[in-house]
């Protein structure tokens, strides 16, 4: 056997071996963070595609009743599926918890306070990160809300640098 054959034959070396597995260590450092960044941003894409729906669902309540916007947490555009078939997901990835909990002006029941509104005030308030405004009073502080507003109570940044109480 000449010695080029015999090179062919003896496979890897170590160091071989070594510098194809830290290839592929860098390779898997590189993709591992943008596939999770990759399932962050559906999240927020479909947190934004939920808050369009509810509003629209609202229109056409409003549009329905001539003028009139839900006067409690929802419950009436999802009774029998009329409007919506439930309240959607609102998800904030890596600062909250998915949650469907919708925190209303005046609703005490849902665990929200009386006047609140500022959103900062509102962030994760209590599990709930959608906020609508049921009530004639504009909030106490914080951005002017009216009446049949519907919005996300987080302050906190999305992928591209804007507040998601902005939306
Ligand atoms: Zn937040």
């Amino acid at each position: 056997m000449n010695h080029a054959r015999k090179k062919l034959m003896s496979g890897f070396t170590l160091i071989e071996l070594m510098i194809v597995v830290a290839i592929i260590g860098i390779l898997a450092a590189v993709a591992i963070p943008k596939f999770a960044d990759l399932i962050n941003k559906s999240r927020e894409g479909s947190t934004k595609a939920n808050l369009a729906s509810v509003r629209s669902a609202l229109r056409i309540y409003y549009g329905d009743t001539e003028g009139i916007y839900p006067g409690d947490n929802l419950a009436c555009l999802t009774a029998n599926a009329k409007y919506l078939g439930e309240i959607p997901a609102a998800r904030v990835p890596s600062y909250h918890a998915a949650t469907s909990k919708v925190c209303t002006g005046m609703y005490a029941a849902g665990g929200c306070v009386t006047g609140l509104g500022a959103p900062s005030m509102w962030d994760d308030h209590l599990g709930a990160l959608w906020i609508y405004w049921e009530t004639d009073t504009p909030p106490m502080m914080g951005t002017l809300r009216q009446k049949g507003d519907f919005w996300i109570g987080c302050t906190h940044l999305d992928s591209k640098g804007a507040g998601w109480s902005t939306f």
